[in-house]
């Protein structure tokens, strides 16, 4: 049996952000770290805002200083100001990971392994794989132990596409279109132009089953045929994914008191998929306060900030034939850099009662009034 200091179980977005904020503690290099993983093949990459640099800054393969939103009444293109979207590709992200922070740090021993259980024995964690069991002091897991089936996924299919013409403003990045609308389920067209003639277009679908290839592919072609008429282009590669769109409230411990980490620790916010960014601040919160226990124990949505992911996660539910009027709203009456600090949970009350009061006001009154009695009545 092994013993290491530290074990950080999945190689994934959390296990090497947090190895790498961990790297940068003092006396690391004394530090025996286990990494395990299943080997899963990863095909993910990650779309981002931040203000100021990330710490990934050098993994950024493009990023924009605009972004659009469109639908039926109304489109506008804005400068995100102080925040820049960024975009990482999963390859850069894991070929630098492997190839450059691995071998640099050499403190690590990857081993690929499946983790069958993790179970804590006289202050140590012993975890158990398909291979053999380690010992470790402290244990950080990506791996989920508290899923249940979400009500709501974000799920989606996207083509990389090169045109022959140059038809993309290479200097927006299109949040959400909703001019293109052929179901009944929320879905709207995602667009990440890389160049004027290379773009990832991607069509997403907030309902509780997700839905065929072929009705992914309908929409993004019609959504091409309706903006370019004239296109001429090819697929270069295509994404799918889903990400659950969970109102359940996450804790930073595992049933051995292991850190959870990422997704296991309820990273992705559920509103909107995005946590990267997240992922990357508590790896950081991590990393300073490693072997305390103090830090989060509830961890992330929390608060008000909850509610209101629930009311929207509602109305996806019960009303989906008003989202795209509540984001027209959403778009229409704020500025994209103060939706976008909203979406951080790093508004002011004060702010948030401005950008409610700029949204249909009914729909998420009856929402509210509903999530309360729930709430009472304890389901
Ligand atoms: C398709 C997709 C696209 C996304 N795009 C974005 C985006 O653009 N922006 C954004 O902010 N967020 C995005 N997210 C949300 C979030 O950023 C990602 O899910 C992120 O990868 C979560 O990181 P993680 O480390 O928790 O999980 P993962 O990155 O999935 O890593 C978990 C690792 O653990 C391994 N593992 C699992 N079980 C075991 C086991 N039993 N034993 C050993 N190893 C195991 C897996 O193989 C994997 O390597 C996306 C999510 C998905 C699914």
């Amino acid at each position: 049996m092994y013993q290491y200091d530290i074990a950080v179980l999945g190689a994934g977005c959390a296990g090497w952000q947090l190895l790498q904020q961990l790297s940068l503690q003092p006396n690391w290099a004394d530090c025996k770290v286990l990494l395990l993983d299943d080997g899963t093949e990863k095909q993910q990459s990650w779309s981002f805002w931040s203000a100021g640099n990330h710490p990934l800054q050098q993994l950024v393969t493009k990023s924009w200083q605009q972004l659009s939103f469109c639908s039926a009444k109304f489109s506008t293109k804005q400068s995100a100001k102080p925040y820049t979207y960024h975009h990482i590709p999963g390859k850069v992200f894991f070929n630098y990971f492997e190839q450059q922070f691995l071998p640099q740090n050499p403190n690590i021993t990857l081993v690929k392994a499946k983790v069958n259980r993790i179970h804590n024995q006289e202050n140590c964690f012993l975890i158990d794989t398909d291979q053999q069991s380690f010992r470790a002091k402290n244990c950080y897991s990506s791996i989920n132990p508290q899923t249940k089936k979400p009500e709501l996924w974000q799920h989606f299919k996207g083509w990389y596409i090169e045109t022959k013409e140059e038809i993309f403003d290479d200097r927006t990045a299109m949040l959400m279109d909703y001019t293109t609308q052929l179901h009944q389920e929320v879905h709207f067209i995602y667009v990440l132009p890389f160049t004027k003639n290379r773009a990832l277009v991607e069509a997403t679908f907030f309902s509780a089953e997700v839905v065929s290839d072929a009705l992914y592919e309908e929409l993004i072609k019609a959504y091409l045929q309706q903006h370019f008429p004239q296109i001429n282009y090819k697929i270069t590669s295509a994404e799918t994914g889903q990400i659950p769109m969970s109102r359940q409230q996450f804790n930073h411990y595992g049933p051995a008191g292991e850190t959870l980490i990422g997704k296991a620790a309820g990273m992705v916010k559920a509103s909107t998929g995005y946590a990267f960014n997240r992922i990357t601040n508590d790896s950081i919160l991590l990393a300073k306060n490693i072997g305390q226990k103090q830090y989060a124990v509830a961890t992330g949505t929390r608060g008000r900030f909850r509610f209101y992911d629930a009311l929207l996660l509602n109305m996806i539910r019960h009303s989906p034939q008003i989202i795209p009027n509540v984001f027209t709203q959403l778009f229409k009456h704020n500025r994209m850099p103060d939706v976008l600090r909203f979406l951080d949970e790093q508004s002011t009350l004060q702010q948030e009662i401005r950008i409610f009061a700029s949204l249909p006001i009914l729909p998420f009154l009856k929402q509210a009034i509903k999530h309360i009695f729930t709430y009472r009545d304890g389901k």
